[in-house]
């Protein structure tokens, strides 16, 4: 989307690249993912929000209650904490994150859709 279609405060946001979840880039570094924190670590660390986020997402939609939303089963994020998420964000997660994800047995869905269509 354009730069310019975008209201100013909204231009902070980016998305977590393994949640999806919206947030300002200080969000993330004050309070970190409300879902992955324990994996990727955001608190405090600049370098690891420009790394597991992005700003480079398409659509949002906010997630209230997650239990009874077809959306959130269909985005696979019905088991998260209620708010803003992108229907798909563009980058990769960095190697490091991937490789301990794997190491933990945990299944990371690609929220990149910039490659299929
Ligand atoms: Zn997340």
């Amino acid at each position: 989307m354009a730069m310019e279609t975008v209201p100013r405060e909204l231009r902070g946001l980016r998305a977590c690249l393994m949640c999806s979840l919206i947030k300002t880039a200080d969000q993330f570094e004050y309070d970190g993912c409300d879902n992955c924190e324990k994996l990727l670590r955001l608190k405090g660390s600049k370098e690891s929000v420009n790394s597991c986020t992005s700003s480079n997402f398409d659509g949002i939609i906010s997630l209230i209650s997650g239990d009874d939303s077809w959306v959130a089963r269909w985005q696979r994020i019905d088991n998260k904490v209620p708010g803003c998420y992108a229907v798909s964000v563009t980058g990769k997660l960095p190697m490091h994150i991937l490789r301990e994800l794997k190491a933990r047995g945990i299944d990371h869905i690609s929220r990149d859709r910039s490659q299929k269509l």
